[in-house]
């Protein structure tokens, strides 16, 4: 497994991702986040957890594909899917593994 350096090399895999998928964005915070892994709202304002620092940098890329895919597919859809495969390639088992951390985190309040 390998972990992000800090939060730079997280934001810039971030803008990478949105260059490729032709996305705008305005502000990229990581930070706290209680219920979720990332947010996003169409003026272009994203939002990571900055637990996904300690994750493995492929569930971060998990994350921020699918992030970035709902600025113009608001929905987990056949095109959402499909387009999700076409960047992760068979993404099942990081949607596992996320799940798994999920029910697994502990998230104090
Ligand atoms: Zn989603």
């Amino acid at each position: 497994m390998r972990i992000w350096r800090d939060k730079q090399e997280f934001k810039a895999r971030v803008l990478e991702w949105a260059d490729k998928l032709n996305v705008p964005v305005r502000t990229l915070s990581l930070r706290t986040m209680r219920n979720k892994w990332a947010s996003y709202s169409t003026n272009g304002y994203l939002n990571f957890n900055s637990d996904l620092l300690a994750m493995d940098k492929k569930i971060g890329d998990y994350v921020i594909v699918h992030e970035l895919l709902h600025f113009n597919v608001p929905n987990h859809g056949k095109l959402w899917k499909s387009l999700m495969t076409v960047h992760l390639g068979d993404y099942s088992e990081l949607e596992r593994k996320l799940k798994r951390a999920s029910a697994n985190a502990v998230r104090p309040g």
